[in-house]
C-alpha cells in the first residue's frame, strides 16, 4: 500500500519533507499541498508533486477522501488547528514542533487524541532519530549507570534580528527539553535561568549566552549552554555523567587534518546539515505507523510536557536566578 499524505505549509520545512517523501522515502506519495500563500503550494507541487492536488485552506485538504495522512508544515501559530481537525477525521497527523504555541493548545490536542482513544499524532522531535543520540542513549542505558548529572551546549554561529530572548526557549531549547526527556527517561521538577554578561555580537532584545539549568524528578542536574552568537559553527553537544563513567554525545563525522603545525577538523555551520539523516528516519517512521492508521515516535504528551517546560524557562528568563518549579499532570494511559 502507498500512504497518501497532504503537506500543509510548503515553506522551508514543508518543502523538504515534500521532497524526502517523494525522492527518499519508501511507501508513501504526497497527493495533496496547501499554504497561506497558493503560489508557494503551486511552487513544490510543479518541483516535487506534479500529481498533487493544490488546496486553497488545509482544512479542504485535511477532509479530501484521497489523503490518507497529514503533514503540518505551516507556521508554529497554526498548527494547533490542523491537528485538531486532522484528529477529528480520524487520520494519522505529523506535526512539526512546536505542537502548539501555548501548553493548554498542546493539552487540547492531548485531550481530543485521548478522547480519539488511539494514537494518531507524531511530534517532529526529529533528534530522537539522530544515530548519535540512540547511541548515547544506548550507552546511559547499558553502561555509564544512573545519571547524576548532564552538561550540553546548543550553539549557533549567528542569528537573525528578529530573534528575541524567549526564542532561545521555544525555537532552540525545545529540542533539548524533548531530546533530554527522552534519553534520561525522565520528566522536570524545576527550571533556573542565569545569564553571564550578553556578548557583543548580540542586539538590545537578546539576551546571549544563557545557561539554562533544569533538575529532573529522579535528580539529575541538566545544565545547558545556549549560545547563539558564537560566530564558531553549529555545535551541539551532550555529556552524560553516569554513577560508572561518562558518555559524550558523538560529533558528526569530520577528517582530522595534521597541517601547518595544527590538528584541524571542520565544524558544521548549518542546522539543516547537522540532523538531515534522523529526517528521514523519523518521516520514515511516520509513514509505517499511519500506513497502519496510527501514529509513532514523539506523542502530544512530548510535545504537550515541551510546551510546559517552555513556559517554565521563559518564566526563569526573568526570576533573577530563581528557580521555578515545574508541575507534571498525570499522564494518561494512552502514552504510557
Ligand atoms: P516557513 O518557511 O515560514 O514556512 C511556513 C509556511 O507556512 C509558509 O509558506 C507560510 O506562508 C505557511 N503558512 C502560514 N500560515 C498558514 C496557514 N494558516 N495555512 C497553511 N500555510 C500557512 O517556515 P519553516 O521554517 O518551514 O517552519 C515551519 C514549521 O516547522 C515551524 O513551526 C518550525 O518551527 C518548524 N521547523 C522545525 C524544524 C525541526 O528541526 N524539527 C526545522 C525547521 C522548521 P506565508 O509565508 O505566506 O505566511
Amino acid at each position: 500500500m502507498t500512504l497518501k499524505i497532504g503537506v500543509i505549509g510548503t515553506g522551508m520545512i514543508g518543502r523538504d519533507h515534500t521532497r524526502r517523501i517523494q525522492q527518499v522515502l519508501a511507501g508513501a506519495k504526497v497527493v495533496a499541498l496547501s499554504d497561506y500563500s497558493i503560489d508557494a503550494a503551486k511552487a513544490v507541487q510543479a518541483d516535487l508533486a506534479p500529481d498533487a492536488t493544490v488546496y486553497e485552506t488545509g482544512e479542504e485538504l485535511i477532509s479530501a477522501n484521497t489523503v490518507d495522512a497529514v503533514l503540518v508544515c505551516s507556521t508554529g501559530s497554526t498548527h494547533e488547528q490542523y491537528v485538531l481537525a486532522a484528529i477529528e477525521a480520524g487520520k494519522p497527523v505529523f506535526c512539526e514542533k512546536p505542537l502548539a504555541t501555548t501548553a493548554e493548545g498542546a493539552k487540547r490536542i492531548v485531550d481530543a487524541e485521548v478522547a480519539a482513544g488511539k494514537r494518531l499524532v507524531q511530534v517532529g522531535f526529529m533528534r530522537r532519530y539522530d544515530s548519535g543520540y540512540v547511541a548515547l542513549k544506548e550507552a546511559v542505558v547499558s553502561k555509564t549507570g544512573t545519571p547524576i548529572m548532564v552538561h550540553a551546549a546548543h550553539r549557533n554561529p549567528t542569528v537573525p534580528e528578529q530573534y528575541v530572548t524567549p526564542m532561545a526557549i521555544h525555537d532552540t531549547f525545545v529540542h533539548e527539553i524533548d531530546v533530554f526527556r527522552w534519553l534520561l527517561d525522565d520528566d522536570y521538577v524545576s527550571a533556573r535561568v542565569t545569564f553571564p554578561r550578553t556578548c557583543e555580537a548580540s542586539h538590545a532584545k537578546l539576551r546571549d549566552p544563557q545557561i539554562v539549568t533544569l533538575t529532573t524528578a529522579k535528580g539529575v542536574v541538566i545544565n545547558t549552554e545556549i549560545y547563539v552568537n558564537c560566530k564558531y559553527g553549529y555545535d551541539i553537544q551532550c555529556q552524560v555523567v553516569g554513577e560508572e563513567g561518562i558518555a559524550h554525545l558523538p560529533d558528526p563525522q569530520a577528517i582530522t587534518l595534521r597541517l601547518a603545525a595544527s590538528k584541524q577538523s571542520e565544524i558544521l555551520t548549518d542546522w539543516k546539515d547537522r540532523f538531515v539523516d534522523s529526517y528521514d528516519v523519523e518521516l520514515q517512521d511516520f509513514i509505517k505507523a499511519a500506513s497502519d492508521g496510527t501514529a509513532a515516535g514523539p506523542t502530544s504528551w512530548d510535545g504537550y510536557m515541551a510546551a510546559v517546560t517552555c513556559d517554565a524557562c521563559v518564566e526563569a528568563q526573568d526570576a533573577d536566578g530563581d528557580a521555578v518549579t515545574i508541575t507534571n499532570p498525570a499522564r494518561p494511559a494512552l502514552y504510557s
